[in-house]
């Protein structure tokens, strides 16, 4: 397509012209046609009371030689005015003409046949003028048959159709252009908001995503812009989150990376004892390991950013699960004289089996890591109303209240347990796993008593 018309502007031009023209045209023709006849219908009037004289006068006229003295007024005593008429007989003899015809040659064109009914016809009168002609056949009272021809000239008609038409198309070609500058003007002007919002668009980068674009007031555009705003204050929010981890995760790479680093650097400045070197290399193992946790945890976090729409939901027992995940931590558990219960019985849910023991597993090994020695973990699988609840109370040092709205944040740690070696990645993974299955985690807390997590999943 034409690029002109590719563009709104364009189309709404073009529709506009199109539809108008056709209308423009279609009344053109509509006018024209209505005066043509109302101008040759009133000829054709005028022809008719002329030919009802004339028959009028001959009932009552005696013999042939006949003077139409009543008929023969105005232009039909002038010669050659463009209004006649005669007389003729079945015979085809013409026994009266008008005035205006009484001159040698003069005469109407014949028609053939008897027509008692009115005859309108066109034809060609003595000055090669356009007439409009009426023939009527009547039977005088003594039984004679006579036929009257009334004609008029049309030029007079045909000029003033000119006139009109030529008016028509001047006038019609000048509203067509006018209106279509009309509507080219308006959609212009509509359509300017959207041209600024396309420039303003157009200057958005990562850089300045905290611009705006303006919000017309009262137009339709006030939507597009405010969704467009919406838009823009969502995609600065998740770049700046994506900004935020990338900070915190090399932030939390470079410390293991660093203590590596300076162990290397200390025992290598001298030689050293096989219990110093051992020591330090158990030192690098152990940051190594924290290296590697957190690694592995991070890809989990690009992993569900990637895919969280793309889970594999297979109908599985929720208590099964939470059977395998505790058989999975009781080693730990065990490790640091902490029993884990579990209660409740099957409960079947629509799920990703590996992602929703993933989120289990991190909420229950918080449970075992920041717990009291000797303390306990209870887990409960139960249904309550429409959804299912997996729940894990422990009875280890809690969460201070103030602290209990960010531990979902990624990175984020209560300080009292910087030394336990987590990531604070664990919890900002089970919240994406459980979200993604249209579920929340719910957590209370008291601080020196314990905390309760629970997980719950919509059952339909
Ligand atoms: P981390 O790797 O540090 O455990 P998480 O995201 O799993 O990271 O947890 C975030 C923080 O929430 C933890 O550092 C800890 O301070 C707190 N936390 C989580 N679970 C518990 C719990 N059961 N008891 C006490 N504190 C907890």
């Amino acid at each position: 397509m034409n690029p002109v018309f590719s563009s709104i502007k364009g189309r709404l031009l073009l529709l506009f012209l199109s539809v108008f023209f056709i209308v423009l045209a279609g009344l053109g023709f509509f006018l024209y046609s209505e005066l043509e006849e109302i101008v040759i219908g009133s000829i054709d009037n005028h022809l008719h009371s002329e030919v009802q004289l004339i028959a009028g006068l001959l009932e009552a006229e005696e013999g042939f030689e006949l003077e139409l003295t009543e008929a023969a007024v105005g232009d039909y005593a002038l010669p050659l005015s463009g209004h006649y008429y005669q007389v003729i007989l079945s015979d085809g003899r013409i026994i009266a003409r008008s005035p205006s015809l009484s001159i040698p040659d003069a005469r109407l064109p014949v028609i053939e046949g008897i027509h008692f009914e009115p005859l309108y016809t066109m034809a060609t009168g003595p000055r090669g003028e356009p007439l409009r002609l009426l023939v009527q056949s009547f039977r005088l009272p003594d039984g004679m048959v006579v036929t009257v021809e009334s004609a008029e000239s049309l030029e007079d008609a045909y000029e003033l159709l000119r006139l009109f038409r030529n008016a028509l198309l001047v006038v019609f070609p000048a509203v067509f252009m006018v209106s279509g500058l009309g509507v080219l003007f308006i959609t212009m002007w509509s359509l300017r908001p959207l041209e600024r919002f396309s420039k303003k668009i157009g200057t958005i980068t990562e850089r300045n995503l905290n611009e705006r674009i303006e919000e017309p007031q009262s137009s339709e555009l006030q939507g597009l812009a405010k969704s467009f705003n919406t838009m823009l204050s969502r995609l600065e929010e998740s770049f700046e989150r994506q900004k935020r981890f990338f900070s915190d995760a090399s932030h939390e790479l470079r410390t293991p990376t660093a203590v590596i680093k300076s162990v290397c650097d200390v025992t290598l400045s001298r030689k050293r004892t096989s219990t110093e070197y051992e020591d330090a290399l158990l030192k690098i193992k152990h940051s190594a390991e924290r290296l590697s946790g957190l690694i592995a945890r991070l890809l989990e976090v690009s992993r569900l950013e990637s895919k969280v729409s793309a889970l594999r939901l297979e109908e599985l027992d929720l208590h099964t699960l939470t059977e395998d995940v505790i058989k999975l931590l009781e080693p730990s558990a065990t490790a640091s004289n902490i029993t884990l219960h579990l209660e409740g019985k099957t409960l079947k849910v629509r799920a990703d089996r590996e992602r929703l023991a993933e989120a289990l597993k991190n909420i229950v090994e918080n449970a075992i890591k920041y717990n009291r020695p000797g303390g306990r973990v209870d887990i409960g699988v139960e249904r309550r109303g429409n959804g299912a609840i997996i729940t894990v109370r422990d009875t280890g040092i809690g969460i201070p209240r103030n602290r209990l709205e960010h531990i979902f944040e990624r990175f984020y740690r209560v300080e009292d347990v910087r030394g336990t070696g987590g990531t604070g990645l664990g919890l900002s993974i089970a919240k994406t796993i459980v979200e993604a299955h249209q579920g929340r985690i719910e957590v209370e807390s008291s601080p020196g008593e314990g905390s309760t997590f629970r997980i719950v999943l919509p059952l339909t």
